[in-house]
């Protein structure tokens, strides 16, 4: 970042002329954007981001596997490790 604070860039996301060193318009665009752009759509949509990456967190862990689940893969391996044997043994 070597941009001067009194330059004047172009917003990507209004279009409209801004001094300063502007703010990152990601995710919404890939370039840098006014300080009105940030504040109004990037820093919103990323509170939201948040706020939505904060719920799915605590509706997700802990992820566990169901217990039906457990079993059923319980009831898997045990059933290979028998047929393991049993082909070793008849070899
Ligand atoms: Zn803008």
């Amino acid at each position: 970042m070597d941009k001067k604070n009194n330059a004047v860039s172009i917003c990507v996301i209004c279009k409209n002329n801004y001094t300063g060193l502007g703010h990152n318009a990601e995710p919404l665009a890939v370039g840098e954007c006014c300080d009105r752009c940030h504040a109004d759509l990037v820093k919103v949509g990323w509170d939201k981001h948040n706020e939505i990456i904060d719920k799915l967190n605590e509706h997700s862990v802990p992820r566990k596997i169901p217990k039906d689940k457990q079993n059923l893969i319980g009831i898997g391996m045990i059933l290979g490790a028998i047929l393991m044997i049993v082909v070793t043994v008849w070899n």
